[in-house]
């Protein structure tokens, strides 16, 4: 017996998202000022 077919693991279709998180900011939407981050535009995504 021969048995090494092994099953693919499943594909993950998992849909990413448009934005991520602000790399200045990281996601609070402020820079360290406690300002708009400017990178982000509040919105803490880039
Ligand atoms: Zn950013
Ligand atoms: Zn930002």
């Amino acid at each position: 017996m021969n048995d090494t077919e092994q099953a693919p693991p499943p594909e993950t279709t998992k849909i990413a998202p448009l934005r991520w998180q602000c790399c200045h900011c990281g996601g609070g939407g402020l820079d360290s000022y406690g300002d708009t981050c400017r990178h982000c535009d509040g919105l803490g995504f880039c």
